[in-house]
Order: structure tokens, then C-alpha cells, then sequence
């Protein structure tokens, strides 16, 4: 059977266990997995994207076919590149489905061969999003329970709490 390479691209600033939980899910079903940061020269992000991707390399370590990189451009030519027949996009509410419908159509316009695959959180994260984390730490609140520990001692060495 051919090889199911997907790519699960995000800004991820910082990681969430929202977005973890799509990860290690991906992983069980896809042969290999590529977590890409799509690196936008308009938008200024609080972690540079090296800090992001050690955060990401930490806390995907334990997954044996997960690989971290990035990417600037268009995501399905960076796809294209990496031979990746699935794009995984998380989808929490029904407010994300606009936008990732359009994108997908377009995205399928682009390359017909490559799949965008939707994937739901455990319901506990759907409500989660890297912003709100931003948010809450920005005012040294506890973010805890919406992290992986790395990415906790990371942000408290940004914010100094
Ligand atoms: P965000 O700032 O919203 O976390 P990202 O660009 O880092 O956005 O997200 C990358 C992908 O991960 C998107 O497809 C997004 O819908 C998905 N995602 C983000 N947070 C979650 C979550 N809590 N549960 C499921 N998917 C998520």
C-alpha cells in the first residue's frame, strides 16, 4: 500500500495541547507525519520560529514518525515538496468551517491528488487556541492545564513568572 505522508501545518505560537492531541492522533493513522510551521513575514509572532520549532521538537519526541519543520509559501507546493498526500487541519468549532472549506476548495483546485483531512479535538480543546494562551500568560495567569510542561517553562522564562 503507498505511504501516507501528512503534513499538519499551523503558526503553532506557542504549541497547545490542543494541537497535540491532533498530533499524536495523526500519527496512530498516517505512516509518517510532518508538524510545519508556516512561517508569515506579516505576521510578528510571540516565540521566533526556532523557538517554536525546539518547543515542537520536545514535546513530539516521543512519537517515533513525527518530524518538525517549515515552510514559507504556499502550503500545497511545500506539500508537493515533501511528497505528502494528506494536508491535516484541526477543526474545533463550526466558526473554523468557513474558512477551512474555502481553503480546501482551493487547495484541491491547486493539486487534486493531495486530501485536506479534518480532524476534531478530544472536546476538552476545542475551545483552545495558541492566542488565548498568549492572552492568559501575557497577565502571568495559570495556563497549565493548556500546555505541555515544556512549553509551560518556556513561557514563564518569556514572562518571568
Ligand atoms: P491557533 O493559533 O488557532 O492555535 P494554528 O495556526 O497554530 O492556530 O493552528 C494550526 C492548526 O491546528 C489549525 O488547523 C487549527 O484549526 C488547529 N488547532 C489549533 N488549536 C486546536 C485545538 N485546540 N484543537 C484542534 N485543532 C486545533
Amino acid at each position: 500500500m503507498k505511504k501516507i505522508i501528512a503534513i499538519y501545518p499551523g503558526t503553532f505560537d506557542p504549541v497547545t495541547n490542543g494541537h497535540l492531541d491532533i498530533i499524536e492522533r495523526a500519527s496512530e493513522l498516517f505512516n509518517e507525519v510532518v508538524v510545519s510551521i508556516a512561517v508569515n513575514q506579516n505576521k510578528i509572532p510571540m516565540f521566533e520560529k526556532e523557538e517554536r520549532l525546539d518547543m515542537l521538537e520536545n514535546v513530539t519526541r516521543h512519537l517515533n514518525n513525527v518530524k518538525v519543520d517549515s515552510f514559507e509559501g504556499l502550503l500545497v507546493w511545500y506539500a508537493e515538496k515533501m511528497n505528502a498526500n494528506v494536508m491535516i487541519r484541526g477543526l474545533r468549532a463550526v466558526s473554523d468551517f468557513e474558512y477551512e472549506f474555502q481553503m480546501s476548495l482551493t487547495n484541491k483546485k491547486l493539486n487534486p491528488e493531495i486530501n485536506t483531512i479534518f480532524m476534531m479535538p478530544n472536546e476538552k480543546y476545542t475551545y483552545l487556541n495558541s492566542s488565548l494562551v498568549r492572552e492568559l500568560a501575557s497577565y502571568n495567569a495559570n495556563v497549565e492545564e493548556f500546555i505541555p510542561p515544556y512549553v509551560m517553562k518556556k513561557l514563564k522564562d518569556k514572562f518571568g513568572y
